[in-house]
């Protein structure tokens, strides 16, 4: 399909022809595929880093004074930085073996089954997702996660949600090794889910996969979510519409 060019409706009418672009080849018994990255594409982290912290504010009040200290003001989602180095120090935790002891004690956390949970699913990514599916396509999620320490949080937390998981029309396709670079990940299980069928649209929040993806599948439409990403990305390649949300406007006679 053609893709859609950044627009100013924020990918509206980009959105709305993947569906009917699923459905009209569902119709002619042609496999279609969807690619959904989790992290900052359907769900806001945010809210599993603040969760986080503040049981570690509570757990260890007596190692993180500053950490405690920030929680006694109001905090807000906004405090909190792809990066957790800027985001505590913008809850003015400063003294270096604070920082070092919540940071072994976050990433504990965060790359866990137990806290995804707290993750936020985007506005609209429930619904989104499930029309995609309903019209006919494989859905991919398709996440640096690892299947060691992520796997089954992810799983149960996609179910939680609403999202389909585990159904046919779905697929969940995290890495094997923790350690593995995202990018490369992203690059050679895209070879894989080349020969499934066509992928006809692809999600992201990292400009880096975004533009990777964008060019394995030239013929996808390719979104990007401006929600968080690492702060080194490149610039994001022509042609790919970025989006902020899911919602759909709901447009007359649609
Ligand atoms: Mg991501």
């Amino acid at each position: 399909m053609k893709r859609p060019a950044a627009r100013q409706d924020g990918g509206q009418a980009g959105l709305k022809a993947v569906i009917a672009a699923v459905a009209e080849r569902t119709a002619r018994k042609r496999s279609t595929l969807a690619i959904f990255d989790l992290d900052g594409t359907l769900f806001d982290n945010r809210t599993r880093t603040i969760f986080i912290l503040r049981e570690i504010s509570e757990k260890f009040s007596e190692k993180v004074p500053e950490l405690s200290a920030a929680f006694e003001r109001f905090l807000d989602l906004g405090a909190v930085d792809y990066s957790l180095e800027v985001t505590l120090k913008r809850l003015g935790v400063k003294h270096p073996a604070e920082v070092s002891f919540i940071k072994q004690e976050w990433a504990r956390r965060f790359f866990s089954d137990e806290y995804q949970k707290y993750d936020m699913p985007i506005l609209g990514a429930k619904a989104y997702v499930e029309s995609v599916h309903r019209a006919g396509a494989t859905v991919i999620y398709l996440t640096g996660r690892d299947v060691g320490r992520m796997l089954v949080g992810t799983t149960e937390v996609l179910r939680l949600y609403g999202f389909p998981v585990g159904v046919a029309g779905t697929m969940t396709i995290v890495k094997k090794e923790f350690e593995q670079d995202d990018g490369i990940f992203k690059k050679e299980v895209s070879e894989y889910i080349d020969r499934l069928g066509e992928v006809v649209a692809v999600f992201e929040n990292e400009p880096a996969n975004s533009n990777l993806l964008a060019a394995r599948f030239p013929r996808a439409a390719s979104f990007f979510v401006k929600t968080q990403h690492r702060p080194d990305a490149p610039e994001l390649a022509a042609g790919i519409a970025v989006i902020k949300d899911f919602r759909l406007k709901k447009t007359a006679g649609a």
